[in-house]
């Protein structure tokens, strides 16, 4: 007998991959210029040169044994060095090679946090709108509780009122995402400071850590100078996973890091189930040759200016026309009020045009959608008259 979970997760797409291959489909009839797909948060943006360049370098200069062997499991010494003085350098933090654990990719960072802190009975808060994954992560992955807190649409910081209802002795950890998907908010110090005073004085008053864990893939692409606060400066209790999907354009690479702060509760044995967690769910270690090339091309990004020339572009023009949105400071979503109130049905007109967009449900987010524009600037360009007619058909 299978397991009807797994047989249930792995036959039924998700929503946004439906769409993609909808897309696909659509492209291969009327052809790619005619379809506005804007479903995937795949960069569009190439690697920079450097990436190609530290491959060969090592390819050329390494032992082959050494570029394609195993690594310790925790990554490779001096990447992890080389990593963490970045880290240092950046976020004025004091961090070691031993608080760095390698990972594939910011989806393996948060399952790795996940399955290493759940305890039978343990609940996960999360903020809509929020990244699909982190329930079946969370539920079918660890055996915790999604419990997701709805959000604030007037600004998607974190809505406080909703949050203190929710949080209780069971709350094992809070996850944040900023700059976020779908919304694009990056939260401010403000809201940070906040959160962590609530989670403080709960630790304080169950007799039990209650940790953050700072899901950041987005974390360099922000827009007019937007400050991104580094958590474990605030909380010390907090898990930051980090992956270089974005900031230089690898997600096919799968390469990432957790940071766990030496002055967390427990850190000895906090590390120790990271490394357990990344045991049993059978990661081994970080792809070998990637761990290498991320410590040669530490502190660089893809020209991410793009995304903001997109972001511009698509924000004013659609406020232009009349939709109603939140603008975004940083990732590259954008994330409208649907202009029906379901925004599935929403969605499905837009499918008319071959404008694909993808309904907030699955964000937690009802009556909103999300719209990924780590495009071409030119699909944008011819889209917007798409999106006009859209409007159009509803001011009828
Ligand atoms: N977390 C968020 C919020 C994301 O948007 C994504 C990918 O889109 C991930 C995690 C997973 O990223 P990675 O490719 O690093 O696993």
């Amino acid at each position: 007998m299978l397991s009807k979970d797994m047989v249930q997760l792995g036959s039924r797409r998700s929503t946004i991959r439906e769409i993609f291959e909808f897309g696909r489909k659509r492209a291969a009839i009327v052809g790619r210029d005619k379809v506005y797909d804007f479903s995937l948060g795949n960069p569009n943006v190439p690697s920079p040169d450097s990436v190609k360049n530290a491959i060969l370098d090592i390819l050329d200069h390494e032992k082959s044994t050494a570029v394609h062997g195993y690594t310790s499991a925790q990554g490779d010494d001096n990447v992890r060095d080389v990593i963490t003085r970045s880290i240092n350098k950046k976020f004025d933090t004091n961090f070691t090679k031993d608080n760095l654990y390698m990972t594939v990719g910011a989806a393996a960072s948060i399952s790795i946090c996940f399955k290493a802190l759940t305890n039978p009975g343990d609940e996960f808060i999360t903020f809509a709108p929020f990244f699909p994954e982190y329930k079946c992560f969370v539920e079918q992955g660890s055996g915790g509780k999604l419990v997701v807190v709805p959000a604030d649409t007037e600004n998607f910081q974190v809505n406080f009122l909703e949050f203190k209802k929710r949080i209780n002795k069971r709350t094992k950890a809070v996850i944040v995402n900023s700059p976020n998907n779908p919304s694009g908010a990056v939260y401010s110090e403000d809201t940070i400071l906040k959160l962590v005073s609530i989670l403080e004085a709960k630790s304080k008053e169950y007799g039990h850590a209650i940790y953050l864990i700072s899901d950041e893939p987005y974390r360099e692409i922000v827009y007019s100078g937007v400050e991104v606060p580094y958590i474990t400066k605030y909380y010390k209790n907090t898990f930051v996973c980090y992956s270089y999907s974005k900031s230089l354009s690898l997600p096919g690479e799968r390469i990432g890091y957790i940071v766990v702060p030496s002055e967390m509760d427990n850190f000895k044995d906090t590390y120790a189930a990271v490394c357990g967690a990344g045991r049993i769910l059978g990661y081994v270690n970080a792809p070998s040759l990637f761990q290498k090339v991320v410590a040669k091309c530490v502190g660089q990004t893809s020209d991410i200016s793009i995304y903001e020339t997109n972001k511009n572009l698509l924000y004013k023009g659609l406020i232009e026309m009349g939709y109603r949105c939140v603008e975004p400071q940083g990732a590259f979503y954008l994330f409208p009020q649907s202009l029906e109130s379901d925004a599935n049905l929403f969605c499905e007109k837009a499918r008319k045009y071959d404008l694909l967009m993808v309904p907030g449900d699955d964000f937690g987010c009802p009556g909103h959608v999300r719209i990924s524009y780590c495009v071409e600037t030119q699909q944008i360009i011819n889209a917007l008259p798409v999106f006009k007619k859209l409007a159009e058909e509803y001011k009828k």
